[in-house]
């Protein structure tokens, strides 16, 4: 056989490629909770990758969590042995007056660029460091009243639960994953606890989600939403571990809000959602078909603002397209700040 020298592909076939199963993860909060609350918001700042003004859900949210979950590591002593079983501060709790006086330090020291102040409770001191990591994230608080407030939520949180809770903590931060067939699944669920003489079995294990709200506060669809979520961790909990677990909690940490500590929980601080199985199977097919409905949004780049109503005022107040959007205020839009 010759060969043409000009052409020495010729005669070679290359089957094309098979299209590749690439398949997209949905996170059960960041994905279809957000998508569920908001698709026009949802499309702005997780697909379009817009960055918004203010974070400040988002600080509220997280500095409470990753705090929290330090008072955890805390009591197990992952970081300093010598903390093993004890609570952050034994429970004591530092006045709003001290917590502000530590901010007014810490924030002329940074400008003199002199030594920090030593934190005066070891919950300042989590609280600091969560703060830092989130600030180079560019995440911040806008206000100080939000600052003080959320340290405020940590103290009462830890002197009211610690002694009680932090011993059934079997993990935090509890990843849990499914591979659908044409999607992966993930959600992580705050906290593991076990039932009280508990015998190491995940069938007698709770899932706990910390909110940063107040029970009373929340809009009817985003309470619909956080029992969607705990009932989808709960399928995915099942598929792990082979068993659903005995209870799925959500704590408002809002509820512990006020002057003084409570002294014994709030009624509304703490939900059980119902995990019937016709509810957790309503759960994944309404997942299944969020996923649908975002794979049909980002094939045509349409994003939808939610309907009045369905979502809080409060929300809408703290979105960057608000001046846009015909949803707050009833669904007659912000008033304008012009001419
Ligand atoms: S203002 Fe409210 S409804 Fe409109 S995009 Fe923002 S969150 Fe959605």
């Amino acid at each position: 056989m010759t060969t043409d020298r000009r052409r020495p592909f010729q005669g070679i076939l290359i089957p094309s490629p098979n299209t590749p199963n690439i398949k997209r993860r949905y996170s059960v909060t960041q994905d279809i909770v957000s998508f569920r609350r908001c698709a026009r918001q949802y499309g702005a700042f997780n697909i379009h990758k817009y960055a918004p003004a203010y974070q400040t859900q988002t600080y509220f949210g997280t500095i409470l969590h990753q705090v929290l979950d330090r008072c955890h590591t805390h009591f197990y002593g992952k970081i300093d042995p010598s903390t093993k079983g004890s609570i952050p501060d034994n429970g004591k709790i530092i006045s709003d007056d001290e917590i502000i006086d530590y901010f007014d330090e810490l924030r002329q020291a940074e400008k003199a660029k002199t030594k920090n102040p030593t934190p005066p409770s070891e919950i300042v001191k989590y609280f600091i460091e969560v703060e830092n990591g989130l600030k180079s994230q560019g995440i911040r608080a806008i206000t100080q009243d939000i600052r003080q407030k959320a340290v405020r939520l940590l103290q009462y949180f830890n002197a009211l639960e610690g002694h009680t809770l932090y011993p059934r903590v079997k993990d935090t931060e509890h990843r849990l994953q499914a591979d659908r067939s044409n999607h992966i699944l993930h959600g992580v669920v705050d906290l593991l606890v076990d039932t009280p003489n508990a015998t190491d079995n995940p069938a007698d294990c709770e899932m706990w989600d910390y909110k940063g709200s107040s029970l009373l506060d929340v809009n009817p669809k985003d309470l619909e939403n956080y029992e969607f979520q705990m009932r989808v961790y709960a399928k995915l909990y099942e598929l792990k571990h082979g068993v659903l677990p005995r209870k799925a909690i959500l704590y408002f940490l809002n509820e512990l809000d006020g002057s003084t500590c409570p002294s014994k929980r709030p009624v509304n601080a703490l939900m059980e959602v119902s995990l019937a199985p016709n509810d957790i199977d309503d759960a994944v097919s309404e997942f299944a078909n969020t996923v649908a409905q975002i794979e049909e949004a980002r094939l045509t780049d349409r994003w939808d603002a939610a309907q009045p109503g369905s979502i809080s005022e409060k929300d809408c107040q703290i979105c960057d397209l608000r001046w846009n959007c015909l949803t707050p205020n009833g669904g007659k839009g912000v008033k304008l700040r012009y001419p």
